[in-house]
């Protein structure tokens, strides 16, 4: 079937596409001079959104 090839043509696509970004994000928080905001749960950084979860 077309539709089913075309399809998994695009999924393909954009599992590239999260890839290149995921990257992308990853290289600007590993840059970050990170400013985080605590929670009970969770730091965030408030520049690049990267999130630590707090262990007690
Ligand atoms: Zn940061």
């Amino acid at each position: 079937m077309k539709d089913v090839q075309e399809i998994k043509k695009v999924i393909g696509y954009l599992h590239e596409e999260i890839n290149s970004l995921e990257n992308h994000l990853k290289n600007i928080q590993d840059k970050c001079d990170h400013q985080y905001e605590e929670n009970n749960y969770y730091k965030k950084c408030t520049k690049c959104q990267q999130i630590k979860v707090l262990y007690f």
